[in-house]
Formats: structure tokens, sequence, C-alpha cells
């Protein structure tokens, strides 16, 4: 296709840039929508099956009906994409909103025709220098609304609270909601503390990480010690390590938070844990 991508639009490919919606699409006009971002490593789909069912639960979760992800026919699609553009190392967007509604309003019309995209997105990870000097992280106050498990397109508080840790200088906000930590603007939060590992347990505050599941799986594998627990400010400054999760950097080991210290490289924990997700990634997609 000349000049762009192709992308997968409501059941045809066309060209990224070529490739438009309508103002009355309700992802549009409210955000009324879910997502998934998923990587693509040597060509290989990354833990496919754990984000077409987060992605499900999302739908389920607005009230879209599921059934609309047929697991085989979204895989044939996403190798196709991979396929027509040659991606190697990229991420896959997948977009569903609600729909092309008949006018504005709240109130969602029952025969909205969910609008479905699914793209890729060139991106490139932090290099192994970069992760073992780490990254400084600001901390926020979580303000967000309290279904952050839903992997929702109505991202703005996540958007204004990242753009705050950029102006900061800052890869990463932690967010602390009544005190304790539930997670990153874009990423969940892991910390070391006297050798054991420990992120926030899953509730409605925070999203249930693809990655963290991956991280929990190394971690349960290894036979490193883990505990999923509440967090507390105190706790977060003055732990051994902290790192971030994502499917874009799966741990981002964080060495400052705000003023404050945490090391002053990445911590034996956060460097062991890369190692393994970098050979994982090695093996597994050859
Ligand atoms: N929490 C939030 C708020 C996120 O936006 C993300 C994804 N960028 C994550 C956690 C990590 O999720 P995953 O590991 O599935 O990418």
């Amino acid at each position: 296709m000349p000049n762009s991508e192709a992308v997968y639009f409501n059941g045809n490919y066309s060209p990224k840039n070529q490739t438009s919606l309508s103002i009355l699409d309700r992802g549009f006009l409210f955000g009324d929508g879910v997502y998934e971002l998923i990587p693509v490593y040597n060509k290989h789909i990354f833990y496919i099956k754990d984000h077409l069912n987060r992605l499900k639960s999302s739908l389920e979760s607005i009230n879209i009906d599921s059934s609309l992800v047929d697991d085989d026919e979204f895989i044939k699609i996403i190798n196709s994409l991979i396929e027509l553009n040659d991606y190697v190392n990229h991420y896959i967007y997948i977009h569903i909103s609600r729909g092309v509604d008949k006018k504005r309003n709240h109130i969602y019309s029952k025969e909205c025709e969910p609008t479905i995209l699914i793209m890729g997105e060139n991106y490139k990870p932090f290099d192994k220098s970069t992760i073992e000097y780490g990254k400084k992280a600001i901390i926020e106050d979580d303000y967000r609304w309290l279904k952050s498990n839903i992997k929702s397109t109505s991202l703005l508080a996540n958007v204004l609270i990242k753009n705050k840790a950029f102006t900061d200088d800052a890869y990463e906000a932690l967010l602390l909601r009544d005190q304790y930590l539930t997670e990153g603007s874009a990423s969940n939060v892991f910390i070391v503390d006297n050798g054991v590992i420990k992120t926030p347990k899953l509730s409605n505050k925070l999203l249930p990480g693809i990655t963290r599941k991956f991280l929990t799986d190394l971690i349960i594998e290894n036979k490193l010690d883990f505990e999923e627990c509440d967090i507390s400010k105190d706790q977060l400054l003055t732990s051994d390590e902290i790192f971030c999760s994502s499917s874009t950097n799966p741990v981002v080991p964080i060495t400052r938070v705000d003023n404050n210290v945490i090391s002053n490289k990445a911590g034996p924990v956060s460097m062991e844990l890369y190692n393994y997700v970098q050979e994982f990634i090695r093996e597994t997609y050859k």
C-alpha cells in the first residue's frame, strides 16, 4: 500500500493515513470504548490469549457483547497486519468503541454497531544501559475513577498525570489513593522490600496488567519471594527497589521518586527479572 501501513477497520484493510471515523462515533465523543496494546516480538504475538481475555472482560464491563471478539479471527487479522506491514518488533493496538450513534447523547442506542480498529505502531523499548541507570518517577494523587480495572479509552486523567510526570522530567507517576499505591499512570508498580517482591493486589483501583501477570509467572517459576499486598507511601519510599511494568517496557527500574533517591542504579532483583524477561522473549519467539 503506497506511503502508509495497512490497518484493519470494521472488516476492511485500508491505509492508516486514509482511514477515518464518523464524528458521531461514541469513542470520539465520549471515550466510550476499550482497547488493548499487544507487543509483537520477532513477528510473534505476545500473551495473546490473556490480552484477548482482558479485552472481552473490558467489553462486558461496559455492556458491549464480547462475543464480537472471536479469538481465531482476531489472531488472523493481527497476523495479516504483521505480514502486510512486515512488522517484526511492533505493538498492535486494538480499539473497540460502542460505535456510531444517531446523535450525541449520553444514553446510547441499542442499535450501535461497535467500531473495531486494529493497527500497528512502531516503538523502541529502552536499551539495557537506560534500564541499568533507572528512571525518575513522581508521586501523584490517584484521582481517576473507581473502575480502573477496565482498559477504557477514557484516559484523560492518565494523560494529564503522565504529562505532569513528563514535565517534571520523570518517566512515570506513581499513584496513591488514600495514601496507598495503586499503579502508575500507564504501568503497574512493584517494590522490593528485604528481598520480597511486592505489588498491590488486583482490585477495581488498578489495571490487571498482562506484563504484571507475565512477571508474576516468571517470579513463581524462578522461586523468588513474592507478595500481593497494600503498599503505603512510606513503604514505597523506603523500599530497596521499585520498578514499573507495561507491555512496551516490561521492567523499568525507578531509582528516584520526587526528591528521594531509592538506589543509585537499578537494583539486583529488578535486573534479575529484566534478564529473565529478555531470555524468555529470546527463547520463545525465535
Ligand atoms: N496500568 C495502566 C494504567 C496502564 O495504562 C497499563 C498499560 N500501559 C498498565 C497498567 C500495564 O498493562 P500491560 O502490562 O497490560 O501493558
